[in-house]
């Protein structure tokens, strides 16, 4: 392998244990409900989903599984403001 990556992978382990290094503006995600497929979205800090439960409550099961997966790289409980 290229030695000047070797050196790139070492450094990508480090950032990948620093994850205060990373901040996530805007991102997608499709998820396989149970019942349907959804669409989670999150921009500049909020969430959004296509969900009833979120529509009601700002917050579901969707956007909570994904805080979990994030864990702490993303702010949490925001809803997006139209
Ligand atoms: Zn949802």
């Amino acid at each position: 392998m290229d030695y000047s990556l070797i050196g790139k992978i070492e450094k990508a382990k480090r950032y990948a244990e620093e994850k205060e290094r990373f901040q996530f503006q805007n991102f997608t995600v499709k998820i396989n409900g149970t019942n349907n497929p959804h669409t989670i979205r999150y921009k500049n800090g909020k969430w959004d989903c296509d969900c009833d439960f979120f529509r009601s409550r700002g917050r579901c099961s969707h956007t909570m599984a994904l805080e979990m997966i994030l864990d702490g790289m993303v702010e949490e409980t925001q809803t997006v403001e139209n």
